[in-house]
């Protein structure tokens, strides 16, 4: 049995089709169900549900022998122990600095201002601005990073941006672009010796798959 851990939301649904191109159904739909451990149209393929920054643990630790995580959750929880053998392409975004509509951000940098920042992702915010040279506090938040200009709890955030639409919605403007996201297939090293044939054939279903 090989076994997947997909988070819910955007890498399951935009999961769904790569599946689907090899010829892989997913049983039951996790918003409609409660199961965690999803069925398959192949008898030796099974999904877990679990949450998104929980999937590289889960493959880590050989709960999972694959999963499909965002680079982001990959960057903050390392990779030991995970091979990443593709770029999948999918859920694409990027990672940036954005602050309150307003806020001289150049200025506050370039005059050696210590900088609030909230986030969840303390380890990407703190390589950046330490290779910027920009002095920061780093305030870590497990989610609505918007709030955090709005209150005063922080001068920046550093948070996902698709469209943009969120920073706008909440008076916000992107000022840096630290890099650009996608989600990745990671897969246990052990698994993938003792397990080689059915393993291989995953990653070779998924390269297909996004290739075309
Ligand atoms: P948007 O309004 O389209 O810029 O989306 C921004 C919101 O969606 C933020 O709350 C982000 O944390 C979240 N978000 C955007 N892209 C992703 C992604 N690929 N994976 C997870 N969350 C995302």
């Amino acid at each position: 049995m090989i076994t997947l851990a997909l988070s819910k939301g955007r890498i399951f649904d935009e999961t769904l089709p790569l599946l689907r191109a090899a010829g892989i159904e997913v049983l039951d739909d996790p918003d409609q169900s409660r199961k965690l451990i999803l069925a398959t149209n192949q008898s030796d393929l099974r999904v877990l549900v679990v949450r998104a920054t929980d999937v590289p643990t889960y493959v880590q630790y050989g709960g999972a022998d694959l999963g499909i995580t965002g680079k982001d959750t990959l960057l903050e929880h390392g990779s030991l122990g995970l091979y990443q053998p593709l770029d999948l392409r999918i859920a694409q975004c990027r990672i940036s600095v954005a602050v309150r509509d307003g806020f001289d951000y150049a200025d506050a940098v370039q005059q050696g201002s210590r900088l609030k920042v909230a986030t969840k992702y303390v380890g990407i915010s703190r390589e950046f601005f330490a290779a910027k040279g920009v002095h920061v506090d780093l305030i870590k938040l497990y989610g609505s990073m918007e709030l955090a200009p709005l209150t005063g709890l922080a001068d920046a955030i550093v948070d996902l941006v698709s469209t943009g639409n969120t920073l706008k919605a909440n008076h916000l403007v992107e000022v840096e672009r630290i890099m650009d996201i996608s989600a990745r297939l990671v897969v246990n090293q052990a698994a993938l010796k003792l397990n080689q044939a059915p393993i291989r054939r995953m990653i070779d279903a998924f390269a297909t798959a996004v290739a075309r």
